[in-house]
């Protein structure tokens, strides 16, 4: 610093009176334009600030009904309770690679050699999506929620837990055997509904479906006879997969928390279990029962995780 200000000093030319004269002038000069220029940049400025606040003043004019409906469509939700790990930028690579496509067929029908519980839950969400939700993060563990359309107030819940890590699947919109089964069109308008809702939640419609009764489903017989044996290569075709299951928390009808824990923890032969078990106001035994399911698989060696392109492909025999 001080020797920048010497070499100043020293460079400063000697001046005649004429010159210093001239000098002076120049300086008024300068100084005039300096001033006006200051004066009109400050003008501006103040002018600008004007200009934006009149711009935030038409926006939050423009904003009430917006708001009003985002105030509206929460009532309901359960608040979501921030996970102890969401690393959304890390599963980015999700959108693209789950999103339905016809073109692959790179699906892994071989389970993968590791103790691998895929956690599969079906017909949320529901009240009880939260509880879930926190539980999974509790013991670390990934899920796949195969959702429907019963339930539109807990619709955020599908982006929630896609957001915590979980694997969003399609179960259709009704669940109502009679109408998805009525004819294979229906089953994919019913399927086209689901996808409506979950695309507007993730922002893509998933290629992962699972039938209501699973693909051995017999009751579908009582609607379209041989529907089956045609939805399970239909699917395929149009880019999605189909997943059942080898173990059954057995939550399909009424059971205590103990029997429910029971039934999920039944020795399975294979490496991979596809587990199913429900999510919907009335099985609160099922939430119940989760971490004592989880705690059995974690203890034996197992991890828990979502469903992906590469996870092995569970499918039942065709039985319509
Ligand atoms: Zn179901």
């Amino acid at each position: 610093m001080a020797r920048n200000e010497a070499d100043f000093h020293y460079r400063r030319p000697k001046a005649d009176a004429a010159r210093e004269r001239r000098a002076l002038l120049t300086g008024f000069g300068i100084a005039a334009i300096v001033t006006f220029a200051i004066v009109c940049g400050v003008l501006s400025v103040l002018h600008s600030n004007s200009t934006h606040e009149n711009a935030v003043d038409s926006a939050q004019a423009a904003e009430p009904h917006a708001a009003a409906q985002a105030t509206q469509s929460q009532q309901n939700v359960p608040e979501a309770k921030a996970p102890a790990s969401a690393d959304s930028s890390s599963l980015a690579w999700r959108d693209a690679d789950f999103a339905v496509n016809p073109d692959r067929t790179d699906w892994n029908m071989k389970t993968n050699g590791k103790k691998t519980v895929y956690l599969t839950i079906d017909d949320g969400p529901s009240e009880k999506t939260q509880q879930v939700l926190d539980i999974l993060d509790r013991y670390g563990c990934k899920a796949t929620f195969f959702v429907v359309g019963h339930n539109e107030d807990y619709f955020p819940m599908i982006a929630e837990a896609y957001r915590r890590g979980h694997t969003i699947g399609m179960h259709t919109y009704t669940h109502d055997y009679a109408q998805v089964y009525s004819s294979p069109d229906a089953f994919f308008a019913d399927l086209d509904a689901i996808g409506e809702v979950v695309k507007g939640q993730i922002g893509y419609v998933p290629c992962f479906i699972r039938f209501p009764g699973g693909s051995s489903n017999e009751i579908s017989e009582q609607y379209c006879a041989g529907i089956m044996s045609e939805l399970v290569g239909d699917v395929q075709a149009r880019g999605y997969q189909y997943y059942d299951w080898n173990l059954s928390v057995g939550d399909g009808s009424e059971h205590t928390t103990e029997e429910i824990i029971g039934y999920g923890t039944e020795p399975v032969d294979d490496e991979n279990i596809m587990l199913l078990c429900h999510d919907s106001a009335t099985k609160q035994s099922t939430v119940d029962a989760l971490p004592a399911i989880i705690e059995h698989y974690q203890s034996l060696g197992y991890t828990f995780e979502a469903i992906d392109r590469s996870s092995w492909v569970c499918h039942h025999g065709v039985n319509n």
